[in-house]
């Protein structure tokens, strides 16, 4: 499909029209979803911050096991109790990629460090 204002010499970006296969963890690893976020999270009306960098936006948002992690550019991470699991749900629609690895995909996504002080959105 091309979008209407696409040259058509363009590739279509990947969407897939269909859900994307997730492959199974391997045995005693466990499945890792991400979402990028780029607005602010604010769970309790208080602008969540990153602890060491104080970014205010721009995150990915991990979920494993039922547990929400936030990942700043800078590389901090820590899991976020005021997000649950069903606030992860209602901000990933669907999974357009996967990785065996997840520094790879930390990496990929920019969110291994390498951004730290850089809003992407
Ligand atoms: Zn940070």
């Amino acid at each position: 499909m091309t979008h209407p204002q696409q040259p058509a010499d363009e590739p279509s970006p990947r969407i897939p029209d269909y859900p994307f296969m997730v492959p199974e963890p391997a045995p005693g690893s466990a499945l890792i979803r991400m979402v990028q976020h780029p607005d602010q999270l604010n769970p309790l009306g208080i602008t969540i911050t990153c602890a060491s960098c104080r970014a205010e936006r721009d995150w990915l948002l991990l979920e494993t096991r039922r547990r929400v992690f936030v990942r700043c550019r800078c590389g901090h991470e820590w899991e976020e109790a005021d997000l649950d699991a069903e606030f992860f749900d209602e901000n990933f629609a669907y999974a357009d990629r996967a990785w065996d690895n997840a520094g790879q995909a930390l990496k990929d996504l920019g969110f291994n460090g390498e951004f730290a002080g850089i809003y992407f959105n």
